[in-house]
Parts: structure tokens; C-alpha cells; sequence
């Protein structure tokens, strides 16, 4: 099934020129891009879009980071694109992801992992709208 997945290409990659690798290797792969801005997310933001993540320990600092400098953020379509777009990045600790895979390569810690993925076709959903409205209205 054709699908949609919202990522993002996070602070730490921006900051160190990867947008240009990191988009080709999801082309590469098969993804076409059909929407992307560069944005820094306000506090607001990137507090709404990591909701899910209120009570975990690590929210009050991902925000932080998240709104540390502009991100990338992308509508990728593909066949299978959300799963395909994860397995891509790789796991969320880039100690354990494996050889190859963009967090592997690129991400610098835990939190700083270079790039974001939505994880099922419910917050693909979500989040390509969080971002994007105009393209689901459209849709
Ligand atoms: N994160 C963190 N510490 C943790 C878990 C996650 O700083 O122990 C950060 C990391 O940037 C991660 C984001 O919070 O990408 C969202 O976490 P999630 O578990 O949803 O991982 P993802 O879906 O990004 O792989
Ligand atoms: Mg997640």
C-alpha cells in the first residue's frame, strides 16, 4: 500500500550540513519527498507534537533540544513508507541500531538521533496533519 509518514531531519543533522545526505538517502530508498519546509519549532510546538511523551523523563530535555535550531520536516511516500521509513533510521539508540541504518551513521546520543519517524499509520496520520494540514485537507 502506498503510503504517507511525517519526518523530521532533527537540530543535531541540520547543525552538521546532513540534510543533503540524509534526503538523498531516503530517495535512494524509493521515497519520494512531497512536502518539506525548514522550521524551528516553537516550545509549543515541539511540546503538542511529543504529547505522547508528557510523563517520561526525558520530555522537559527533548523539548529543549527539538527547539534548539531549525529541523527539516518532510511528507515521505513510499509503498510500506512508515515501516520502511523506520527501518531506515534505525533504532531510537543509536548504540543499537544497526550498521547502515541513518541513526547508526549519524546520530549522536540517545536524544540527539538525528531524525525523526512516525511509528504506525495512527501517528503518521497525526503527525503529517500536525504539520502539513493543507496536504490532508486536499487529500
Ligand atoms: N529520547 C530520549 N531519551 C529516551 C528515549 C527517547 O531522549 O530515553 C528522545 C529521542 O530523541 C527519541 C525521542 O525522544 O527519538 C522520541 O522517543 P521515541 O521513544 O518515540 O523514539 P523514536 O520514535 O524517535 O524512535
Ligand atoms: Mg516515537
Amino acid at each position: 500500500m502506498i503510503e504517507k509518514t511525517l519526518s523530521i531531519i532533527k537540530p543535531d543533522a541540520v547543525e552538521r550540513n546532513l540534510i543533503g545526505t540524509i534526503v538523498g538517502r531516503f530517495e535512494k530508498e524509493g521515497f519520494k519527498v512531497v512536502a518539506m519546509k525548514l522550521q524551528r519549532l516553537t516550545k509549543d510546538d515541539a511540546k503538542d507534537f511529543y504529547i505522547e511523551h508528557k510523563a517520561r523523563p526525558f520530555y522537559n530535555s527533548l523539548v529543549e533540544y527539538m527547539t534548539s535550531g531549525p529541523v527539516v520536516l518532510m511528507v515521505l511516500q513510499r509503498e510500506n513508507a512508515i515501516a520502511k521509513n523506520r527501518e531506515v533510521m534505525g533504532a531510537t539508540n543509536p548504540a543499537q541500531a544497526l550498521p547502515g541504518t541513518i541513526r547508526k551513521e549519524y546520530a549522536l546520543s540517545l536524544e540527539k538521533n538525528s531524525v525523526h519517524g512516525s511509528d504506525s499509520a495512527a501517528s503518521a496520520a497525526r503527525e503529517v496533519e500536525f504539520f502539513f494540514p493543507e496536504l490532508v485537507r486536499g487529500c
